[in-house]
C-alpha cells in the first residue's frame, strides 16, 4: 500500500496499529464470530468498551475519583455548543466567551439563542490569528467558554485563566496532546475526530455537580445528567466510533500518556516552525507565541511558486496539506498518531523548494 503522509485537519490521521485493530473487529469482534458493526450496544461486550473509555479518558485527564464524568455522545462538537447553554445558562443568565476563531464564532451563535452571551474578548479584526490574552471574566456570568485550539487559524492557548465562574473549553483539536490542568474546568468537549477516533462521536467530560444549576426544562436527549445517568448508554451510540477511540485511547496510553505525546508533539511542532522561519519563501500566519503545535499555518510569499509546491508535496506523498479557505496557503495538522518521519518530509520538501526554485 502507498501509505500517504496525511496532514488533513480532521478527519486525520490514526495510529496505523489502531486502523489494523479496527479492521479486525469489523470482521471479528473480540472472537465473537460478529462484527462490530453488527453487536448490540447492550452486549457485555460492548458494555465493557464504554467502560473502559469512559474510564481511561478520566485516567488520562488525571480526573479519576474527582467528582468528573466522562459521556461519548453523537452531533459532533457542534452538538455542544447549544448543550452547553443548554445546562449551564440560567433562564435570565448571561454567559462570557473568548472569540478566537470560526469555531469559538459558532459556539457564541448557538449561546445567543439561550440568553445574553457576552464576547470579553475577539481577534476577529485580525482574521484570529492571535489569542486575546486581556480580558476579564465577568463574576456573574454563568459560565466562561473558550476554545483551546484554533484548528483553522493555527492558534492555541498557552494558558488558562483562573476563571471566578465554571470553565468550559471546546478541547477538539488538541485533547490529549498536552499535559494541562483538566481540573480547572467544569466541561471539557471534543469531537473525536482529530487525535482520539474516527468522525461520528464527542467526548464530554463533566464535573457533576456543575449540573442541575439552570432552572430550564432541558430535552433528554441534550441533559447530560441523563447521560450520566444512563452510562452514556441514553440512546444507541456510536458503537465503532466508540471502539476505535478506546482503541486510541489504549495506544496513547501504552505509548506514555499525555507527557510522552506532548514531548513529541512539542519536537513535530519545533521541526516545522523551524523552517518556516528559516527558509525565506515561507511565513507563518500566527502570531509566534500562540502558534498550534497541532495545526501549523503558513503561507508563500510569492504565490508564483504555488504550482511547484504543490507538485512537490504531492509527489513526496503528502496528503491534506491545501490551508482552509479563510487563511489561505497551507496547513499542516500534525496530531498525536503523526510520527516525526512524516514532518521531515514536509520540511525536506520546502527545502528542495528553496534550491529549486
Ligand atoms: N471545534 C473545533 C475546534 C473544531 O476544529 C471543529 C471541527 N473541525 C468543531 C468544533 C466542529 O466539530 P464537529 O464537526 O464535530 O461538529
Amino acid at each position: 500500500m502507498n501509505k500517504k503522509h496525511n496532514f488533513s485537519a480532521g478527519p486525520s490521521i490514526l495510529p496505523q496499529e489502531v486502523f489494523r485493530q479496527a479492521a479486525d473487529a469489523v470482521l471479528d469482534f473480540n472472537g465473537s464470530g460478529l462484527s462490530i458493526l453488527e453487536v448490540s450496544h447492550r452486549s457485555k461486550d460492548f458494555v465493557a468498551v464504554m467502560e473502559e473509555a469512559r474510564a481511561l479518558s478520566l485516567d488520562l485527564m488525571g480526573l479519576t475519583g474527582q467528582g468528573y464524568q466522562a459521556l461519548f455522545l453523537q452531533g459532533g462538537a457542534s452538538m455542544e455548543f447549544l448543550r452547553i447553554p443548554y445546562n449551564f445558562m440560567g433562564m435570565q443568565g448571561k454567559a462570557a466567551y473568548l472569540d478566537t476563531g470560526t469555531w469559538a464564532a459558532a459556539a457564541i451563535k448557538e449561546a445567543k439563542v439561550f440568553g445574553h452571551t457576552e464576547i470579553i474578548a475577539s481577534s476577529k479584526e485580525s482574521n484570529y490569528n492571535f489569542i486575546p490574552k486581556d480580558y476579564t471574566i465577568p463574576a456573574d456570568a454563568d459560565y466562561f467558554h473558550c476554545t483551546s485550539n484554533n484548528t483553522i487559524f493555527g492558534t492555541q492557548m498557552k494558558s488558562f485563566p483562573d476563571s471566578p465562574v465554571p470553565m468550559v473549553c471546546d478541547m477538539s483539536s488538541d485533547i490529549f496532546s498536552r499535559q494541562i490542568d483538566f481540573s480547572k474546568f467544569d466541561l471539557i468537549y471534543a469531537g473525536a475526530q482529530k487525535n482520539m477516533g474516527p468522525a461520528g462521536v464527542t467526548l464530554v467530560v463533566v464535573k457533576e455537580d456543575a449540573l442541575g444549576e439552570t432552572g430550564r426544562k432541558i430535552p433528554s436527549i441534550l441533559d447530560y445528567k441523563q447521560h450520566i445517568d444512563k452510562e452514556s448508554m441514553y440512546n444507541t451510540p456510536s458503537v465503532f466510533a466508540v471502539y476505535t477511540s478506546l482503541l486510541t485511547l489504549r495506544w496513547l496510553n501504552e505509548n506514555g500518556g499525555i507527557g510522552a505525546m506532548e514531548q513529541r508533539n512539542n519536537a513535530k511542532a519545533e521541526l516545522l516552525y523551524n523552517e518556516i522561519d528559516r527558509n525565506p519563501l515561507f511565513t507563518g500566519t500566527a502570531a509566534t507565541e500562540d502558534r498550534s503545535l497541532m495545526n501549523a499555518t503558513f503561507v508563500l510569499n510569492d504565490i508564483a511558486h504555488t504550482e511547484n509546491f504543490d507538485k512537490m508535496w504531492k509527489e513526496a506523498g503528502i496528503s491534506g496539506l491545501t490551508g482552509h479557505r479563510s487563511v489561505g496557503g497551507y496547513r499542516a495538522s500534525m496530531y498525536n498518531a503523526m510520527p516525526i518521519e512524516s514532518v521531515q518530509v514536509l520540511v525536506d520538501v520546502m527545502k528542495r523548494l528553496e534550491i529549486t526554485g
